[in-house]
């Protein structure tokens, strides 16, 4: 049977990586709508457009008549990635985070009511459920969502959105909330790159506070997995959590980034923390392995170094 799925925010990041894991491992028609903000990757998604089973449109989620010209046709799935996702950003100003993270979702729900689509898996983070001390247990889907920076809380209104839809109008929907993700395509503004990047220029690194903030990190591809395996067996209604069970300390990845790209440890600089810093994730994704069978299946010192060897290559070619 044809699938036609419609990726939302498909040229960032994850987006990016999930459009290229379908067409590597399904047959899914796929249309992307992106608005290309500065943390997209236009060449990339255009060379795409060579592909017979895939089309990108440009367009802004938050602008109902971009949204409706994507909907020219009947969708199975709507996968809704596309939001501001830079919490310093979100603490500069969150009008972008307010308009599409929030407004964009409620346009997509719309669309759903008028039956373009059969279901909507929106994709949501861990950072809904606040934070955690050394000893607490991960968050479960059970959570409070205790959000804590204007990114978190749009992504938590989101989330609240999404189920109250669910709740009230019965629409086919089911939301995931992932750890960190790190691989390919990610915008230098985020950690892993930054520390890459730097290290490569021989500059100080910048690293928040004391550097002990725990994060639980996942490689993008395992997170693909498993949006692809809610996409065919995830339950409407339900929310399921993604993790990588890689707790690690900030400051001991970037040891780790150091020693791979054989740089000297005192290229690091402590700055002044970030407001409202979150000091730990963790996430406890059982639901998802229990009853979707997922798996996570790369290493994460396996799949940093690939990582650091890709931003390596890209920053020689000075394109990223
Ligand atoms: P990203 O910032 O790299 O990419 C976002 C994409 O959305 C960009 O291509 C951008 O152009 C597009 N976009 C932004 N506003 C838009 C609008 N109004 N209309 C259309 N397109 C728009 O983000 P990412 O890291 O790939 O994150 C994708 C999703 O996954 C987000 O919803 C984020 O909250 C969630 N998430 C990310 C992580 C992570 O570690 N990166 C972890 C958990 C969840």
């Amino acid at each position: 049977m044809l699938m036609n799925i419609l990726i939302t925010g498909g040229a960032g990041f994850i987006g990016m990586n999930f459009v290229q894991y379908l067409l590597r491992n399904t047959g899914y028609h796929i249309t992307v709508i992106d608005s290309l903000t500065y943390a997209s990757h236009p060449k990339e998604i255009n060379s795409l457009t060579s592909n017979s089973r895939f089309r990108f449109i440009k367009g802004n989620i938050v602008n109902n008549n971009d949204i409706e010209r994507v909907m020219d046709q009947q969708y199975e799935a709507i996968v809704h990635f596309a939001a501001e996702s830079h919490v310093d950003n979100s603490i500069q100003s969150a009008d972008k985070f307010i308009q599409t993270n929030i407004v964009g979702t409620y346009y997509l729900l719309n669309q759903l009511i008028k039956g373009y689509a059969k279901k909507m898996i929106h994709i949501s983070t861990d950072e809904v459920y606040g934070t955690l001390n050394s000893t607490q247990q991960p968050f479960t889907e059970q959570s409070p969502l205790l959000p804590n920076n204007p990114y978190s809380a749009t992504k938590a209104s989101s989330d609240l959105l999404v189920r109250s839809y669910y709740e009230t109008f019965k629409l086919p929907l089911i939301t995931t909330r992932c750890s960190n993700n790190f691989g390919p395509f990610q915008n230098i503004e985020k950690f892993i790159p930054t520390i890459v990047y730097s290290a490569f220029n021989n500059n100080k690194i910048p690293v928040y506070g004391d550097g002990l903030q725990i994060r639980d990190w996942l490689f993008v591809e395992d997170h693909c997995k498993a949006i692809s395996l809610v996409l065919e067996k995830g339950k409407v209604g339900e929310v399921y959590n993604i993790g990588g069970g890689n707790e690690r300390k900030n400051i001991d990845v970037v040891k780790q980034i150091l020693e791979i790209m054989q740089k000297p440890e005192n290229l690091i600089e402590f700055v002044e923390d970030r407001k409202g810093h979150d000091r730990r994730y963790a996430i406890d994704s059982s639901k998802l392995q229990n009853e979707l069978g997922w798996k996570q299946t790369h290493s994460f010192d396996q799949s940093l170094e690939k990582t650091v060897q890709w931003y390596i290559n890209k920053f020689k070619g000075a394109s990223l």
